[in-house]
């Protein structure tokens, strides 16, 4: 875990992020309130996620699922706070996920989804979860194909523990984020050909862009807490 940063500079640096949202929302002329922030806090000390719900922000992303028990055991007083799980996911994970988390981003195979479901429907849930696509075919990247994306979602609508609400995608990671506008667009047509709402694309570097092309969730992880120090985060 890195050093804690200083509440102010952590509220400091979310207003600027939801004033970028702000501004890329406008652009693109959507409702002020179609794009919500996840705070990807991976990495990061508990008093770091303490300090951005004082600030406001409730929804917060995690990588790893030993990380996150830790977490929400030492912030269980954080009423309001909304776990969104973003890191590729085996299946032994399945049914602490099922329990904490309001959203997960990363499901791209059957037998994941169906023990997801299954612990879910266990804990008496129904969970909620994105389908990650892997776009750009980069073979180091979680998600189906997309050509695998009809016949997934035809299984998962067989499965009463859990509801496919969007898609979710990992952008390459280039230079110039316009590079990747053509990724975010292609996710934003999959997901209206599947009649399906939610759209969790864009990082620190390229969320704007994310927007422009239709993202409902964006995943900061830098641009709020700092750089990572772990080793390859
Ligand atoms: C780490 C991570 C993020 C946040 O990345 P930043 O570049 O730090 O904003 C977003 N999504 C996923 C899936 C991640 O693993």
């Amino acid at each position: 875990m890195t050093r804690v940063t200083d509440a102010s500079e952590l509220g400091a640096r979310l207003g600027v992020i939801h004033a970028r949202i702000a501004g890329a929302v406008e652009r693109a002329g959507r409702a002020p309130d179609s794009v919500r922030l996840v705070a990807v806090s991976k990495n990061k000390p508990a008093a770091d996620i303490r300090a951005a719900y004082a600030a406001g922000q409730r929804d917060f992303g995690e990588n790893y699922v030993q990380e996150l028990l830790e977490k929400t055991a030492a912030l269980a007083d954080l009423v309001e706070i909304r776990w969104h799980v973003i890191g590729r996911l085996q299946r032994n994970k399945a049914r602490d996920v099922a329990r904490i988390a309001a959203l997960v981003h990363t499901v791209d195979r059957a037998e994941l989804a169906r023990e997801l479901a299954r612990r879910a429907t266990a804990a008496g849930r129904r969970l909620e979860i994105l389908v990650e696509v892997n776009v750009a075919g980069e073979a180091t990247k979680g998600g189906c194909a997309p050509g695998e994306l009809a016949g997934l979602l035809d299984e998962l609508a067989g499965m009463p523990g859990i509801e496919a609400r969007g898609l979710m995608t990992i952008a390459p990671d280039v230079d110039d984020p316009e590079a990747v506008r053509p990724v975010f667009a292609a996710l934003r047509e999959l997901a209206a050909k599947h009649r399906l709402r939610e759209l969790s694309m864009g990082m620190s570097h390229d969320f704007e862009i994310a927007i422009e092309e239709g993202a409902t969730l964006v995943r900061v992880g830098t641009a709020i807490f700092g750089a990572r120090s772990a080793p390859g985060q």
